[in-house]
């Protein structure tokens, strides 16, 4: 009888299989000397620019002045001579489409050059812009496929990078995709909108305060992300994970995380090698990788680089992830960054660390360490409080994604309820500015630790809450509802936007009550008891996972949006659209286009695993069940034919009755994913969540049932127990 052979034989490959670890010597390499080597940064641009070109480069940069058209011709050039020498032979516009992923098409320096041979060329013209066909990126309808133009254009306040490649390099110019009539067919022009929204509102109070130095305000982001390495050998029998990212069966292994001793324990050394090898990368384009650690989960990992502009922070997020794949496969392992892969262990997310901040240097949510005296902080802080009690829906819709679903509202960190938490010392502020005016701040003083040898510790003034969805920490907000495979554009996006209207309300309040005579104190003193009564509904500082949070948010009439399919129609709500067209972050269209491409990704997502489910149900699942039934069966009948009742009758009744459950609940799956549902696109999502869903889940439990009852030699897919532990 054939068994599971190819799980065993997988088995004693990966046991047997060296990876060389040893790739990189930091002895002789300096680190100095390569950070940044493959940018396009400042010091290139200012050694290989003329010197009027580059100061102009140079106020687009830094100062959001618009591009001088008249220097981009001399641009090209020298990025060009750059890239070659740097090894490249072709450049690529790259960009970030509605998919969710990047983008590219590269294109060659070199044509002939008249005569018989070859030269390169690269203009302003194609510096600027580039004309990718858009037809086959979703657009939700902003195009029709005869349609198909679409045009990406430079992004000068993102470097342009070398990307080395096997057998060559290219150079890569970071781009924002538009349609042919304007509208944004990508994640980084309505980012950049939005920051442009902040920056204009933070300004005004900046003003009022006497700021006349700054000229821009950035928000800036840092971004945790979570990750699982597992052995590639097992990724090959698993077509849920090749085509879906995570397991649509796998039985709960006997070890998960419950003994806690994953979490910042010692670092497998192929996983190091991993870390150390992607942080090299990340040295080279110029993005400050700075943690590496160990996650809770058996096989997950989490990388944080130093916070930057949140325009670059996007774009060296997006590199990361690739990095992150790339790498891992070079020692045989997969980067599943999936927001849950494995059921029943925790699932990976992507911290946001977010904050807004001067062109000249000044974190506008730094509290100091008198944070009741402080007035400014406590503006902007309060801003960002009063934005997510106004417009908590759209923080959560932010995040919306059939696989982040997995997370948010399903018993896992965060909860899909949006608040906010802000420790005890500003909890304390915020209760004294609502009874009137802050008059005291409560100081952290020191630790003791009880051993004298120790230094004595300052003790931060307000602790941690590791279950909240936006937390205040020490400086910046940290909205940890983000998805682990996010581009997270979207939720900057949303969260400056949301940000933008609450200083734009302030500032017009604070501005009329100048006007008409009273100071700024007086003038704050009034509006902030005002906001904080209005928004303080939204402040937690509890534990978000309980059910009596779940009550209490209802109570108190916080948003509860479930699932990406609840989220949907708040896109095209009044409200959003007046928000986003007041700031001009989204267009009427390009949000209705974004309720389409999103409802559209949900669906295909879930068919894609629907399918995927049924094909390992019916020819792997299935299959080794009924061949385990039939070694039962000979058992039985063999032991008749001795004249003895065999103990694997009962066996065999389990099985059978296993076999025809599994059976039931394909066919009912098969079903759901067969009838023709009326409507909209998002009539489907609803259908593919409330039925497709649904049976996928029962056809999960029958799939895993069986997986636990039959013999192990038989069993087909590579379990939860080898794959998160072997994969070391
Ligand atoms: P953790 O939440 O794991 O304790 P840290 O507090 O060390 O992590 O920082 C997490 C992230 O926050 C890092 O990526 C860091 O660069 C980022 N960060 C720190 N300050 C800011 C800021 N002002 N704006 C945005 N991100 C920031
Ligand atoms: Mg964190």
């Amino acid at each position: 009888m054939g068994g599971a052979t190819s799980r065993q034989e997988t088995i004693s490959a990966l046991v047997a299989s060296k990876v060389v670890l040893n790739r990189l010597n930091y002895r002789e390499i300096s680190c100095k000397s390569i950070y940044g080597c493959n940018v396009f940064n400042e010091d290139v641009q200012k050694a290989r620019l003329p010197k009027p070109v580059f100061k102009a480069l140079q106020k687009t940069i830094k100062l959001g002045q618009p591009l001088d058209p008249g220097i981009a011709d001399s641009v090209a050039a020298a990025m060009r001579d750059w890239a070659i020498e740097k090894g490249a032979t072709h450049y690529c516009h790259w960009f970030q489409p509605m998919t969710g992923a990047t983008a590219e098409k590269h294109d060659s320096f070199f044509g002939p050059d008249g005569g018989s041979g070859t030269a390169a060329e690269f203009s302003g013209k194609e510096l600027i812009k580039g004309e990718p066909d858009a037809s086959s990126f979703p657009s939700g309808g902003l195009r029709a496929t005869f349609e198909a133009r679409g045009y990406t254009a430079w992004d000068p306040t993102s470097p342009a990078f070398i990307l080395e490649q096997p057998n060559g390099a290219t150079l890569v110019i970071p781009t924002a995709f538009l349609s042919w009539t304007g509208e944004a067919l990508d994640k980084k022009t309505p980012l950049l909108r939005s920051m442009e929204a902040l920056s204009t509102q933070a300004l005004r109070i900046l003003r009022l305060f006497g700021n006349t130095e700054a000229t821009k305000v950035f928000t800036t982001v840092g971004t945790e992300q979570e990750y699982f390495l597992i052995d590639k050998h097992f990724i090959a029998l698993r077509p849920d994970i090749i085509n879906c990212g995570r397991t649509l069966f796998g039985a709960r292994p006997p070890k998960g995380q419950e003994l806690e001793d994953q979490y910042f324990a010692s670092i497998p050394e192929r996983v190091v090698a991993i870390m150390a090898e992607v942080e090299h990368e990340c040295m080279k384009l110029g993005i400050p990788a700075k943690t590496r650690h160990n996650e809770v989960a058996p096989a997950q990992y989490e990388l944080a680089p130093i916070f930057e502009l949140s325009n670059l922070a996007v774009d060296h997020q997006m590199m990361t992830m690739e990095i992150l794949r790339k790498t891992a496969e070079k020692y045989g392992m997969a980067c599943l960054l999936h927001e849950k892969p494995f059921a029943g262990i925790n699932g990976s997310g992507k911290h946001n660390n977010w904050s807004m901040s001067t062109d000249t240097g000044e974190n506008l949510l730094n509290p100091g360490d008198t944070p009741h005296d402080n007035a400014q902080f406590l503006i902007f802080c309060a801003a960002c409080i009063r934005a997510v009690a106004r417009y908590g829906g759209l923080l959560r819709l932010s995040v919306c994604g059939a696989s982040n679903d997995h997370r948010l509202g399903a018993n896992e960190a965060p909860p899909a309820i949006m608040s906010v938490f802000l420790g005890s010392q500003l909890t304390d502020v915020v209760e004294q500015i609502e009874k009137g005016a802050a008059k005291t701040s409560k100081a952290g003083g020191m630790f003791e630790t009880g051993v004298s040898v120790l230094p004595k510790l300052p003790r931060d003034a307000g602790d941690r809450n590791r279950t909240s969805p936006f937390a205040f920490t020490g400086n910046k907000f940290e909205f940890r509802a983000v998805g682990s495979s996010q581009n997270p554009a979207g939720a900057n996006t949303i969260l400056n936007t949301m940000v933008a209207e609450s200083l734009d309300y302030m500032a017009t309040e604070l501005e009329k009550a100048i006007k008409s005579g009273k100071t700024l104190n007086t003038a704050i003193q009034d509006m902030l008891p005002k906001i904080i009564k209005e928004s303080k509904h939204v402040i937690f500082n509890g534990d978000n996972y309980t059910e009596e949070w779940h009550k209490e948010a209802e109570k108190r009439g916080l948003p509860n949006l479930k699932n990406t399919v609840d989220c949907l129609p708040l896109i095209t709500e009044k409200g959003t659209i007046d928000l986003f067209t007041k700031y001009k972050v989204y267009t009427k269209r390009e949000l209705e286009s974004r309720a389409v491409i999103f409802a559209e990704a949900y669906v295909k997502t879930l068919t894609i695993e629907a399918n995927t489910m049924l094909m390992m149900a019916k020819t792997m699942i299935l299959p080794s069940a009924i061949r385990y039934q039939t070694e039962l069966a000979q058992a039985v009948a063999s032991g008749k034919a001795a004249g003895i009742e065999s103990p694997a009758y009962e066996t065999l009744k389990a099985v059978v009755e296993a076999i025809v459950d599994c059976q039931k609940k394909t066919a009912a799956l098969e079903k759901a994913c067969s009838h023709h549902v009326e409507g909209e696109v998002y009539d489907h999502a609803k259908y593919a969540r409330d039925k497709v869903f649904a049976a996928m889940g029962e056809l999960r439990k029958t799939g895993d049932k069986i997986e636990t009852m039959i013999a192990d030699d038989l069993w087909p897919l590579p379990t939860y127990r080898e794959m998160l532990f072997l994969s070391r």
